[in-house]
């Protein structure tokens, strides 16, 4: 059965696994599209424009937010991000799920503007499973996995907000939690 067509939200901490659990949930359900956001943070290596994020510059992203482009845009970790508007709309009219995978801030602008939007919090086991995997990854320096820790405790103080919360210790229990909430209507 294919999923119904609604905007989810899907927050939690950076290294907290959202990007594993949404390519899983798209794997068992081609479906689902990505939002792909704007962001003037600069590539990670291996990401590419257009698939990860729109990459652009601060005056084209002060032109989008000016312009009424974005459902929700918020700064994080130093670097702004945003939602067009466009392809959340796109998807719903015709007939697919969409996954936002965005911050707190985004996903409190959301619930404002999209009152039906489901909003999924991700939380990590622990927070020293938590820095475990951002050392992991390897793809911060320890001056910023320290801001990401440090913002992550802020960012779970918001999670009683969301609908529904799935702590993330196993990624194919925690998918296939996060596809039969984006099932239930
Ligand atoms: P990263 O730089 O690690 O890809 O993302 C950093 C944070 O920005 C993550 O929490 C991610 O969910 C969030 N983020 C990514 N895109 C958006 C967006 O369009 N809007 C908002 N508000 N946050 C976003």
């Amino acid at each position: 059965m294919p999923l119904p067509a609604r905007l989810v939200v899907v927050s939690g901490p950076s290294g907290v696994g959202k990007g594993t659990l949404v390519s899983k949930v798209i794997a068992a359900h081609p479906e689902v599209v990505h939002s792909v956001s704007c962001t003037t943070r600069a590539p990670r290596a291996g990401e590419t424009d257009g698939v990860d994020y729109h990459f652009v510059d601060d005056e084209t992203f002060r032109g989008l937010v000016s312009s009424g482009s974005m459902l929700e845009w918020a700064r994080v970790h130093g670097a702004c991000y945003g939602t067009p508007e466009k392809q959340v709309d796109d998807a719903l009219a015709e007939g697919h799920p969409i996954i936002l995978e965005i911050d707190v801030q985004g996903g409190i602008a959301v619930r404002e503007k999209r009152p039906d939007a489901l909003l999924v919090f991700i939380e990590p086991p622990s927070m020293a499973e938590l820095e475990r995997r951002l050392k992991g990854r390897g793809t911060e320096t320890l001056e910023q996995i320290e801001r990401r820790l440090a913002a992550a405790k802020g960012e779970l103080e918001m999670a009683p907000l969301y609908d529904v919360r799935i702590v993330n210790d196993d990624a194919d229990g925690a998918a296939d939690e996060l596809a039969r909430c984006m099932a239930r209507s």
